[in-house]
C-alpha cells in the first residue's frame, strides 16, 4: 500500500461530507515552475498579493520579537483590536482575529452551519464561500451575476425569499473585482431573512472604499437588529499574506464570543499580531499601494481588450479576463512562459483566467506572455 493511496479503512471512517469537498486551488508553485520549465524569472500573478510588499514598519517592529518566541501570544490580541475598535469607531468586544480572515470564515461556519443549513453566495465565488459550509455538511446555493458582471438583485430577492441560515458574499467580487453598489447593497440586506447570518467578506476593501457607489457597509449595517459580520484581512493591501492575520467586525458581542467558543486560543501568533499593529500605523504605505495598483489596473485592462479579450470591470488588484478559449490550457502554456494564474474552473466560467495585478514589469511580461499564448501579435 502507498501512501497516496486511500485506504477504504480511512474512506469508510471520514465524514461524507469531507470526502466529497471540492480541493482549494493555492495554484501553482513558483519553485515547481523554475525547475519544471528551467525558467528564471517567475511573475506570480495568481494570489492576489500586494507587489510592493509591506511597510518598513513592520521590520522595525518585528527584528526585536525573537526574543519572545518562547511564550504564547496573547489570545485576545488586546493591543490590536483595540486599536481596530478605535480605528472603526466601534467596542472592543465587537472585534475578532482569525489567522487569516478564511480562518474566521471557517469558525463562523462550525459555529452556525450544520447538516442540511442553507448557504447563500455568489457566482462565481470565492472556493472557500463554498467549502466551508459544505464541510460542515450545509447547502450552498449559488446566485450569477447579470450580464456585464453586475450584481443580480432580482435573482438575489428571489434566492433570499427561501429559508436562509448565512448570506456569504464577498464586495468587491473575488474572482470578478467587481462591487455591489450601495443601492444594490440595500436590497441585498433588506431581501435577507431577518433571521440570517449576513457575512460581508470584504478582503479588497482597501482598494475600493473610495470608489463613488461602493457602500460603507460598516455604516450601512449599523442599524439593522439582524446579526452580521465584515471581514478584512492584512494579506492584500497591507501586504502580509505571510503572517495569516485578518479581522472581523460583528454587530454583536456576542457574535464574538460564540467565535471564541470554536476558535483554538492560540489562533493568531505573536508575530503577526504584532506587524498588523505596525502595518495600521503606516497608512501611507497602503495609500501608495493602492494607487500604483489603481494606475496599473487601467493600464493593463486597456492593454487586454485592445487585443480583444473581455475583462470585468475591477475595484481590486486583480483582473478576470475571458481568453475565449478553454483557461486551464492558457494556464499551464502561460506557465511554460513563467506567469502564474489562475484558471477558473466554475461552470459557466471556464474560459476565464484571474489575473494579479503585480508590478509593472511583472504585468508587461503577463501580456507579452498572453499575447504570445494567444498568437497575437501586439501592435
Ligand atoms: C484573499 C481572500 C480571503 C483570505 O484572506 P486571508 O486573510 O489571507 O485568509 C478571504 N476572502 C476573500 C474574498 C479573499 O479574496
Amino acid at each position: 500500500m502507498h501512501a497516496h493511496e486511500h485506504p477504504r479503512q480511512i474512506s469508510s471512517l471520514v465524514r461524507p461530507e469531507v470526502a466529497d469537498l471540492p480541493r482549494y486551488d493555492p495554484g501553482a508553485d513558483p519553485d515547481s515552475a523554475r525547475t519544471a520549465h528551467g525558467l528564471s524569472h517567475i511573475a506570480k500573478l495568481s494570489n492576489n498579493e500586494n507587489p510592493f510588499g509591506f511597510s518598513a514598519a513592520v521590520g522595525d517592529a518585528l527584528r526585536p520579537l525573537t526574543n519572545g518566541l518562547g511564550t504564547y501570544p496573547d489570545p485576545s490580541s488586546r493591543h490590536l483590536r483595540t486599536k481596530l475598535a478605535e480605528r472603526l469607531g466601534v467596542s472592543i468586544g465587537r472585534i475578532t482575529i482569525g489567522n487569516g480572515s478564511e480562518n474566521i470564515l471557517e469558525l463562523l461556519c462550525q459555529a452556525f452551519i450544520g447538516a442540511g443549513d442553507r448557504v447563500v453566495t455568489q457566482s462565481p465565488c470565492f472556493g472557500l464561500h463554498e467549502i466551508f459550509p459544505l464541510m460542515m455538511g450545509g447547502r450552498v446555493d449559488k446566485v450569477p451575476l447579470s450580464q456585464g458582471f453586475s450584481f443580480d438583485s432580482a435573482a438575489w430577492q428571489q434566492a433570499l425569499a427561501q429559508p436562509t441560515k448565512m448570506v456569504l458574499i464577498s464586495n468587491p467580487s473575488n474572482p470578478v473585482g467587481t462591487v455591489i453598489e450601495s443601492e444594490e447593497f440595500l436590497t441585498l440586506v433588506d431581501a435577507a431573512p431577518k433571521n440570517a447570518l449576513l457575512v460581508i467578506d470584504e478582503a479588497y476593501f482597501e482598494y475600493a472604499e473610495g470608489d463613488t457607489n461602493f457602500p460603507d457597509a460598516l455604516s450601512r449595517l449599523a442599524h439593522q437588529p439582524r446579526p452580521w459580520m465584515v471581514l478584512r484581512t492584512f494579506s492584500k493591501a497591507y501586504g502580509l499574506a505571510s503572517l495569516r492575520i485578518g479581522y472581523g467586525i460583528a454587530s454583536h458581542d456576542w457574535l464574538v464570543e460564540i467565535l471564541d467558543r470554536v476558535r483554538t486560543p492560540y489562533n493568531v501568533n505573536g508575530w503577526a499580531q504584532c506587524a498588523a499593529l505596525a502595518a495600521l500605523s503606516d497608512q501611507d504605505h497602503v495609500k501608495k499601494g493602492v494607487a500604483l495598483i489603481a494606475h496599473e489596473r487601467i493600464r493593463l485592462s486597456q492593454l487586454v481588450r485592445n487585443i480583444g479579450l473581455a475583462v470585468a470591470p475591477s475595484h481590486t488588484n486583480f483582473l478576470f479576463i475571458d481568453t475565449g478559449r478553454n483557461a486551464v490550457g492558457i494556464a499551464n502554456d502561460l506557465l511554460r512562459q513563467g506567469v502564474i494564474v489562475k484558471p477558473w474552473r466554475e461552470h459557466g466560467f471556464e474560459s476565464f483566467i484571474r489575473m494579479s495585478l503585480g508590478t509593472p514589469d511583472d504585468n508587461d511580461f503577463f501580456f507579452q506572455a498572453l499575447c504570445l499564448v494567444l498568437n497575437h501579435h501586439p501592435a
